[in-house]
């Protein structure tokens, strides 16, 4: 953990009232806050979850791992980071989706164009179906 974290956590609450008051939480473990997708080591945005269970106080332990360069870290993270992280997942396998349909329509392209030229070079018999 870095000193950074060690810092106590403070945060300002509005009463009903009016007021505001400042909650200042020491000894608290504190979460990292970044970008759990975002390899700390190499910058890739690949970083996936290979593991995770339910934590106390709405947090998850997750084991995060980075296929680019093999980075592999546990840690307790907050429920908005992780919803967060679920996020740019499914951005990922819409991007993934999409390239997918991008490259059957060219596998089709071309298998409709070879078929057009083995049709004008006469090479589709009868006997083909
Ligand atoms: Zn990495």
């Amino acid at each position: 953990m870095n000193p950074e974290q060690e810092q106590p956590s403070i945060r300002r609450i509005v009463l009903p009232s009016g007021r505001s008051i400042e909650v200042v939480r020491f000894g608290e473990r504190s979460h990292s806050v970044r970008d759990l997708h975002i390899c700390p080591e190499c910058n890739s945005d690949l970083v996936q979850p290979v593991e995770w269970s339910e934590a106390p106080d709405d947090c998850w332990n997750l084991a995060l791992h980075c296929p680019n360069c093999n980075w592999y870290d546990e840690g307790l993270y907050t429920a908005e980071q992780v919803r967060e992280l679920e996020d740019r997942l499914d951005e990922g396998l819409a991007d993934m989706l999409r390239d997918l349909k991008r490259l059957t329509q060219a596998n089709m392209a071309d298998q409709v164009d070879r078929f057009v030229k083995a049709l004008a070079a006469d090479q589709i018999l009868p006997e083909d179906f």
